[in-house]
C-alpha cells in the first residue's frame, strides 16, 4: 500500500505536526458519525461532535489537510463570496442576517477554537481588499455601507484612498481599497493540525490513508473502503473540491476550480514590511483574483489565477511569477521558492452549498474560496444537526443552487465561463 501523502506546500514543509499517528481504518468499523475528508470541514465537525459524546469516525484517503485546508492563502475573510444581496435574493431578509451573523460567528469560532486549545498558528487580524478600476472601488463603498448600514458590522471598516493604498501596498495596481479589522491570515495548516488534535483528545477516531470508494444511504448509512465497511447512524461529507463521483446528487453544485500559490524565497521582515503595511493580508476585487499576505519566515505568499480546467498551467513557477512582477515589480530580484495547486469548491452563485440528503447524510461544500472561516461554521452546523438542531443549516438548505452543466459540456462551459470573468477583469468590472 503507498503511504498516505502531504502535498508539498511551505505549509506542509514548516507546520508542527505533534507527531500523532492515524492509522489507515483496517476491517470494518461502527459509529454514531462517519465523516468523510480530513479537511477544515470534516475535522470542525468531528470535533464539536466529539465534544457532544458523539462516537465518530472520520476517513481521510491521503492526509490530514491534503486538499484544500492545507495548502490555501491562509485568509480569513468576511460574510461569503457570493455577496450578501444573493443571499437576500435567495432567502429574504430575515434569514440573510441570520447568515450573516454566521459568517460573523465563523471567524470568532477560529479564533475561539485557536485560543481553548492552544493552537499556534500566526493568527493575525488585518485585511485590505484592492480595487483595480473605479468600478471596483464603487463596489467596495458599497459592500461597506451594506455591512455596517444594513447589517451593522460594528467594525471600523474604512475605505482607502489611492495614497492611502499605496501606504499599505507598495504597488501603483490599486486605486483604492478597503479595511476591514477584522479578517486577516493564519498558518492554516498548524491550526488544521491543532484542530485534529483536539478532536482527538476529545475521543474522535481519525484514519488517515483510507478512501471511500462509495456510500450507501439509508436509515444505517454505509461507507465502503478497500478494507471493509464502516456502519454509522449519521453520515457527512465534507469532500467540497474533491468530492469525485462519490455522491452523483451532490456533484452537479460545486465545481473544482484549480487556483495557485506560491512563497518566495526569504525576502526579510524589513523589506517586507515596506511591501505591506501591518502584516496585512490582501485579495484583489477581480474574478479571478490575486491574493497576498507576508509569512512568519519573511517571505511573501502569494496566490492567484484560476483553471476551470483544473490542469496545471506548464510552470507554475514562472505563471506565478508573472503575476507577482505585475504586482511588484520591485520584486524583480527575488526567486520563488515553491509553488503548488490546489482545488477550491465553487459554487455557481458563489454562496455556500450547505444541506442534508435522506434526513441523516449531512454535506458541505462549494465555499468558494471562502472556506477558512466558514468550514469551521459548517462543522458546527452540521454537529447541531446531528444533534436534532438542524435550524441553522437549514438556513443555508433553503437557498436553491443551480446545478453546473454536467457531462461532456462541464469543463467547456467552465472554461467559456472563465474567459467571459477574465473579460471583465481587463475591463475592471
Ligand atoms: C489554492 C487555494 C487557495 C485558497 N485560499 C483561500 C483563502 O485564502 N481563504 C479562504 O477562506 N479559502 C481559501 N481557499 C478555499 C479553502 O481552502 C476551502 O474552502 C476549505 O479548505 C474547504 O475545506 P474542506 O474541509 O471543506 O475541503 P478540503 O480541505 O478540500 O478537504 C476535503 C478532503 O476530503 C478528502 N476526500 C475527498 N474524497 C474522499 C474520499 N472518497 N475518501 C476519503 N477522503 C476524501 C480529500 O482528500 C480532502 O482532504 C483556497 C483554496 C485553494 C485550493
Amino acid at each position: 500500500m503507498t503511504e498516505p501523502q502531504s502535498p508539498p506546500s511551505w505549509y506542509a514543509r514548516t507546520a508542527v505536526s505533534g507527531g500523532i499517528s492515524r492509522p489507515p481504518l483496517t476491517g470494518d468499523a461502527s459509529c454514531d458519525v462517519c465523516i468523510i475528508g480530513g479537511g477544515l470541514t470534516g475535522i470542525s465537525a468531528a470535533l464539536n461532535l466529539a465534544e457532544r459524546g458523539y462516537d465518530v469516525v472520520l476517513i481521510e484517503q491521503q492526509r490530514i489537510g491534503w486538499g484544500a485546508s492545507g495548502r490555501n492563502g491562509g485568509q480569513i475573510c468576511t460574510a461569503f463570496s457570493g455577496g450578501m444581496e444573493k443571499i437576500e435574493s435567495a432567502i429574504g431578509k430575515a434569514d440573510a442576517r441570520r447568515a450573516w451573523d454566521m459568517a460573523l460567528e465563523a471567524k470568532r469560532i477560529l479564533a475561539d477554537r485557536a485560543s481553548r486549545h492552544g493552537i499556534e498558528c500566526d493568527l493575525s487580524w488585518g485585511y485590505l481588499y484592492a480595487a483595480l478600476s473605479r468600478h471596483q472601488q464603487r463596489g467596495l463603498g458599497e459592500m461597506r455601507d451594506q455591512w455596517v448600514d444594513d447589517y451593522g458590522y460594528d467594525q471600523p471598516v474604512a475605505l482607502l484612498s489611492p495614497e492611502e493604498m499605496q501606504e499599505k501596498v507598495a504597488s501603483t495596481r490599486y486605486v483604492g481599497g478597503l479595511y476591514d479589522p477584522e479578517a486577516g491570515h493564519l498558518h492554516v495548516l498548524d491550526y488544521l493540525l491543532g484542530l485534529a488534535r483536539a478532536a482527538q483528545a476529545a475521543g474522535a477516531r481519525l484514519h488517515e490513508g483510507t478512501q471511500a470508494l462509495s456510500i450507501t444511504t439509508g436509515a444505517q448509512p454505509g461507507v465502503r473502503t478497500a478494507s471493509g465497511t464502516i456502519r454509522c447512524q449519521h453520515l457527512i461529507l465534507a469532500t467540497n473540491g474533491y468530492l469525485g463521483r462519490l455522491e452523483p446528487r451532490l456533484r452537479p453544485y460545486v465545481m473544482p476550480v484549480g487556483s495557485f500559490v506560491c512563497t518566495t524565497e526569504v525576502i526579510g521582515q524589513e523589506r517586507l514590511a515596506g511591501l505591506i503595511a501591518d502584516n496585512l493580508a490582501i485579495a484583489e476585487c477581480n474574478h479571478i483574483l490575486n491574493y497576498f499576505r507576508p509569512t512568519r519566515d519573511g517571505r511573501l505568499m502569494f496566490g492567484g489565477g484560476a483553471n476551470y480546467s483544473a490542469i496545471d498551467p506548464p510552470s507554475l513557477r514562472f505563471y506565478l511569477t508573472r503575476k507577482l512582477h505585475k504586482v511588484f515589480p520591485q520584486l524583480a530580484d527575488v526567486k520563488i521558492d515553491q509553488a503548488w495547486s490546489g482545488l477550491i469548491g465553487i459554487t455557481a452563485s458563489r454562496i455556500p452549498h450547505f444541506g442534508r440528503l435522506d434526513g441523516n447524510v449531512y454535506y458541505a461544500q462549494g465555499f468558494s474560496g471562502q472556506g477558512v472561516a466558514l468550514s469551521g461554521l459548517a462543522g458546527l452546523l452540521m454537529a447541531e444537526a446531528v444533534s436534532g438542531q438542524a435550524e441553522r443549516l437549514d438556513v443555508f438548505g433553503r437557498i436553491r443552487h443551480m446545478p453546473f452543466p454536467g457531462g461532456p459540456l462541464r469543463t467547456p462551459a467552465l472554461v467559456l465561463a472563465m474567459l467571459y470573468f477574465r473579460l471583465l477583469d481587463l475591463v475592471g468590472r
